[in-house]
């Protein structure tokens, strides 16, 4: 029997998919950069299921490709010619809060918003949010160890992931959600799975750890010349505030960008090079006069408005989060998710636009981002041609490297990096890694060729 056919005897014919037009949207990822063509998308319902497929695959030797949202930025989740996507969408059944303990268990194809959704409803919220939540799933965050704008006050996904289910390589299912604070017993397949990528294991379930509401909050967007005054002020805003929940930041190319694209006018009467987003929760009666009072006081701080209300912190909100949207209406861009030491930010954005210069004569350079970890989201338009052999990936990151930076802060290698894997990774550190790789998956069924090339 084919694997087709098999696969249809698993999970049902309607949930194996062939024909181009419906399997297009599981064969490209979001920036329109990575694109395959599957043998077929086949979206199991139970983790039995799962399991059935990729011992079928195995059988078959056909590798294979989970599948979340697709909305990951490294061309991870997208298939190579002749993989089958295996889409953990349907898994999305959501338990019950766990009050006493603080967590919710959620099938791998939940969304992000509909697990924060089961979270408030049960007087509880999830540490993690950033603007894909409508569509990227709780199994892909966790696979990509995803970061986002409230990693300053909850820490990256790792500090939320309590435990997982998890479908091995041989079909085998380990589960670990005892909802224990403490476990050491042996080594921790939890957090080894987490940032993985689907390259050790298909993620079926993800027990979440909880947090507070986090309470009336108070959002100020500053304005400011220089990464280095944004990073000053946002140093006296958390020296004066004990409940900062996050801290973005963006440049004025960018918020243009933003304002065409949605319509909507800037909330300051002039331009400005460079803004600052910081929200400040637990905010007592006091907090708007005080965060007022504070930025007021400070030399660097050119302008800023303050919100309060739901909607008019959304407002401000959504001229950092549609960003990547406002990008993309543009054109197709290189993008490259990279963190910088917080002492080595402001000499990477000066030194950035020379070194794209070289390699990219008409690129665009945008820069966004979450402050306080020093991720700089780069975004370059009018590059993608100049960088088909990587010319310009490898520019920007040799950059990086050179300011002791990360490759990747948040949204993994996928494809996008393998290249660039050994420029932060020593020798030693990545033939590591493959020992891991080839312990869970030998035969390299998993995702062959992301993170690992
Ligand atoms: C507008 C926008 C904003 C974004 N903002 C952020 C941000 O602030 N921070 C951030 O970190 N990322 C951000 N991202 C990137 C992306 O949303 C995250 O990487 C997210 O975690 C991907 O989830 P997904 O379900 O879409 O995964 P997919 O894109 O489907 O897959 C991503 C990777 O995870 C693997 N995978 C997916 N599901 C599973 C599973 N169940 N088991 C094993 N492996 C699996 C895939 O094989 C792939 O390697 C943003 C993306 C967009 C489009």
């Amino acid at each position: 029997m084919d694997l087709t056919a098999r696969l249809r005897e698993i999970v049902g014919v309607a949930q194996v998919v062939t024909e181009t037009d419906v399997v297009a949207p599981y064969a490209q990822d979001w920036s329109r950069r990575w694109a395959g063509k599957p043998l077929a998308v086949v979206r199991p319902g139970t983790t039995a299921e799962v399991a059935d497929v990729i011992r079928a695959c195995a059988e078959a030797e056909v590798p294979l490709v989970p599948q979340g949202g697709n909305t990951g930025l490294v061309g991870g989740g997208v298939p190579q010619d002749g993989e089958v996507v295996l889409s953990l969408r349907r898994l999305n059944a959501i338990g019950a809060v766990d009050q006493l303990g603080r967590t919710v268990v959620a099938g791998a194809g939940a969304t992000l918003a509909e697990v924060q959704r089961a979270a408030r409803s049960g007087g509880l919220d999830v540490g993690i949010d950033f603007a894909a939540r409508d569509s990227a799933t709780i199994g892909g965050i966790a696979s990509t160890n995803a970061g986002g704008g409230r990693v300053l006050r909850h820490g990256i996904t790792r500090s939320q992931v309590q435990g997982l289910e998890v479908v091995l390589a041989d079909g085998s299912i380990v589960c670990r959600m005892s909802g224990l604070a403490k476990d050491n017993t042996g080594y921790d397949l939890v957090q080894l799975m987490v940032g993985s990528e689907g390259t050790l294991g298909v993620i079926t379930a993800v027990q979440l750890k909880l947090v507070p509401p986090s309470g009336p909050a108070v959002t100020a967007l500053v304005a400011v010349k220089t990464v280095d005054d944004a990073l000053a002020v946002l140093s006296a805003v958390r020296r004066r505030f004990a409940e900062l929940d996050a801290a973005e930041y963006f440049h004025d190319d960018g918020l243009q960008l933003v304002l065409r694209h949605r319509s909507v006018a800037s909330p300051f009467d002039r331009h400005h090079p460079l803004y600052l987003l910081v929200e400040v929760t637990g905010a007592g009666a006091d907090t708007v006069d005080d965060l007022a009072e504070l930025l007021g006081e400070l030399d660097p701080v050119r302008d800023a408005v303050l919100a309060v209300t739901a909607a008019d912190q959304r407002a401000l909100w959504e001229l950092r989060e549609a960003h990547s949207e406002a990008i993309g209406a543009v054109g197709v861009p290189v993008k490259l998710d990279v963190a910088l030491p917080l002492n080595r930010l402001g000499y990477f954005e000066q030194e950035l636009p020379d070194v794209v210069r070289a390699v990219s004569r008409h690129a665009v350079t945008i820069l966004f981002g979450h402050l306080a970890e020093g991720n700089v989201h780069v975004n370059l338009l009018a590059a993608t041609e100049d960088d088909v052999h990587g010319s310009v990936t490898d520019a920007v990151l040799r950059l990086v490297a050179a300011h002791g930076g990360s490759i990747s802060a948040e949204h993994g290698i996928g494809l996008a990096k393998r290249r660039w894997l050994p420029l932060t990774r020593d020798p030693a550190d990545v033939a590591a890694m493959r020992a891991i790789k080839q312990a869970f998956d030998p035969a390299g069924l998993l995702s062959p060729g992301r993170i690992l090339a």
